[in-house]
C-alpha cells in the first residue's frame, strides 16, 4: 500500500504533536496493513473480500481485426498490456501485498476489456498510478489504459481520451463512527478534511467549500489512516471508494450525507488513439450485454453493500 505520511498540502505539524501522533499512526498503520492483507481487525473474523472462485472469467477474443491503434500495436509487440490502476481501494482496485495480485471491480473491468483486445489475464500487467499522475502516465505511454475510479470530465479530455462510462459514483464523506456533527459538505467549515491531490473531490472542496481545512495526500488510504488516528475529521471522495473503507472497519467508520456530485467512471486512454477508445467502448458494451459486468460487480463492489445498478450508457463522443 502506498502510504505517504507527509501531506501534499496543508499545515505542517509541530514536532511534539508529531511524536504524540506517532503511536496513533503506528496503530493505524498496523490496522490498515492487516486490512490490506485481508486479515481484518485482530480478534474479529476476516472481512469478506473478492473470492477468486466467484469471479467470472472472460472469453479471450481474436482481436486481429482491430488495426490502427498505436497503443495496441505496441502492446502486441511487447507481448502484454500494461494497465494503470489503484492498489489501496477496497473492492475496486486493491493489491495483495503478499502476492502482488490486484483485485476489485476496476480490475475486473480491465480484464474483461483485455480479453476483448486479445489478452488473457496473465498477459495484463497492472501498475499503480496515483490520482494526480494519471494524465501524465497516459501521455508518456507508461500505461496502455487506466482503470481506477477515473472521472470523465472536459478538463481531463483535453489531455487524455475516455471510454465508458462503466459506472456512476458521487462524492460523499467518511467520518469516524462516533461523529455527530458532520452530515454533509456544508458542515465542513473549520474542519480538517482529507482527499487525494489531483482528484475531482479535492478540487470541489477547494472551490465550493473554501472554509474547510483541506489536506491532500497521494492516496485515500493515507487519508483514512489520518481519520482513524484523529488527525483529520473527514475523508472525502466518491461513495464507491468510501463504502469500501467503511465496510472493512464498520466499528470505526461510517459514510454520511447525500451524494454531492456525479462522477462517471471512464477508462483512460492516450488522447489520440481513437481506435483503442472505440474498441474499449465496444468491449464494455459487449460485457454489459452478456452479464459479465453484473457478475463482476456482484463479486467485488457488491460486497461493500451496494446492489448492482443498471450499467450506464456508453458515451461515444
Ligand atoms: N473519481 C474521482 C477522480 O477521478 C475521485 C477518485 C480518484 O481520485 O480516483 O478524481
Amino acid at each position: 500500500m502506498n502510504r505517504q505520511t507527509t501531506p501534499v498540502t496543508g499545515p505542517a505539524r509541530r514536532p511534539a504533536a508529531r511524536a504524540r501522533a506517532g503511536g496513533r499512526v503506528l496503530a493505524a498503520v498496523l490496522l490498515l496493513t492487516a486490512l490490506a492483507a485481508g486479515c481484518g481487525k485482530p480478534g474479529t473474523p476476516p472481512p469478506k473480500g473478492p473470492q477468486p472462485s466467484a469471479l467470472p472469467s472472460y472469453q479471450v477474443q481474436d482481436a486481429s481485426a482491430i488495426t490502427g491503434s498505436p497503443t495496441l500495436d505496441a502492446a502486441r509487440s511487447r507481448g502484454h498490456l500494461v494497465v494503470g490502476a489503484k492498489e489501496d481501494q477496497p473492492y475496486l482496485g486493491q493489491k495483495n501485498p503478499a502476492t502482488g495480485v490486484y483485485s476489485g471491480f476496476d480490475i475486473e473491468i480491465a480484464k474483461m476489456v483485455g480479453a476483448s483486445l486479445g489478452f488473457p489475464p496473465d498477459r495484463i500487467q497492472f501498475k499503480t498510478i496515483a490520482s494526480a499522475n494519471r494524465e501524465t502516465a497516459l501521455q508518456n505511454g507508461q500505461v496502455d489504459y487506466y482503470v481506477g475510479t477515473y472521472t470523465i470530465n472536459d478538463n481531463r479530455k483535453k489531455l487524455v481520451g475516455f471510454a465508458g462510462p462503466y459506472f456512476i459514483a458521487g462524492q460523499s464523506l467518511l467520518v469516524r463512527k462516533n461523529n455527530t456533527t458532520i452530515h454533509g459538505p456544508e458542515d465542513l467549515d473549520g474542519k480538517k478534511v482529507c482527499s487525494a491531490a489531483g482528484s475531482t473531490p479535492y478540487q470541489r472542496i477547494q472551490t465550493k467549500f473554501p472554509k474547510a481545512r483541506l489536506i491532500g495526500y497521494d492516496t485515500y488510504s493515507a487519508c483514512v489512516d489520518n481519520l482513524i488516528t484523529n488527525q483529520v475529521d473527514a475523508v472525502t471522495t466518491d461513495n464507491a471508494i468510501l463504502l469500501g473503507y467503511a465496510a472493512k472497519v464498520p466499528d470505526e467508520l461510517k459514510v454520511v450525507g447525500p451524494l454531492f456530485s456525479t462522477e462517471p467512471y471512464g477508462i483512460g486512454v492516450p488522447k489520440n488513439d481513437t481506435v483503442l477508445r472505440g474498441a474499449i467502448n465496444d468491449a464494455l458494451e459487449h460485457h454489459m450485454r452478456n452479464g459479465d459486468w453484473q457478475r463482476a460487480f456482484e463479486a467485488t463492489l457488491g460486497l461493500s453493500g451496494e446492489p448492482a445498478p443498471t450499467p450506464p450508457q456508453i458515451d461515444r463522443y
